[in-house]
């Protein structure tokens, strides 16, 4: 596998990030690879300026760093697991959406989590996933960005079909790189229904396609 920035402007790359999101990803990646390496890895990535400056834990855009930033945090992750980029990615993606599911209001509040939990397990995943999407849009709203996330019922999956991805945002590969997210939905939807699932990145933005695509079985793992 080898990722390589796209020649051609990504608008993508433009889209702001979220500050608390932008910290979680910088403190699982410390956690991850410890403080030294991360600083080398900010370094070589042209992200000094994150080095000791973690963005502030608030659920807001930022003005300061953008989607670019945090692709160009992921894929320096892939790339310094290489072999095992894919599971530790996972792992990533799954340390850094814990603090936001911990702030629990972030997807959902406390009061719907529970009454989710009387639902079939389809309908909970979907909950989820919709979840996701409309507090996305609902962040997105005030700089009229539409954050194009899409939920399909695909028979025995969901797909959640994201447009404008953050994991690979300005970046060209040959195969799907945004296990990031897989983490983060995994993460999502054991926090609410104690299980895991299969979850499958089949497009990816990264190999040319129009969106990320992620499939989510409906059943849980045995
Ligand atoms: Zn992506």
């Amino acid at each position: 596998m080898n990722i390589t920035n796209k020649l051609a402007l990504d608008p993508v790359t433009q889209v702001p990030q979220i500050d608390a999101y932008m910290r979680y990803a910088l403190i699982a990646a410390e956690e991850m690879v410890g403080k030294q390496a991360l600083e080398i890895m900010l370094h070589k990535n042209g992200m000094q300026r994150f080095i000791s400056n973690y963005p502030p834990d608030k659920i807001k855009l930022s003005t300061d760093f953008t989607h670019k930033d945090y692709a160009n945090l992921c894929t320096a992750l892939i790339e310094f697991y290489g072999e095992a980029g894919k599971d530790e990615s996972i792992r990533f993606g799954r340390i850094a959406t814990k603090p936001a599911l911990a702030k629990q209001g972030v997807f959902f509040n406390v009061a719907s989590r529970t009454a989710i939990k009387f639902l079939p397990l389809s309908l909970q995943i979907k909950t989820v996933l919709e979840s996701i999407k409309n507090d996305l849009e609902k962040l997105y709203k005030e700089i009229d960005h539409d954050v194009s996330v899409s939920i399909e019922d695909r028979g025995d999956k969901w797909a959640y079909i994201d447009r404008s991805c953050a994991l690979c945002a300005g970046k060209e590969t040959d195969v799907p790189i945004c296990w990031g997210w897989v983490g983060t939905l995994s993460e999502s939807l054991n926090w609410l229904t104690g299980k895991e699932f299969e979850i499958d990145q089949v497009e990816c933005r990264a190999m040319g396609e129009k969106a990320c695509v992620w499939e989510i079985c409906k059943t849980a793992k045995k």
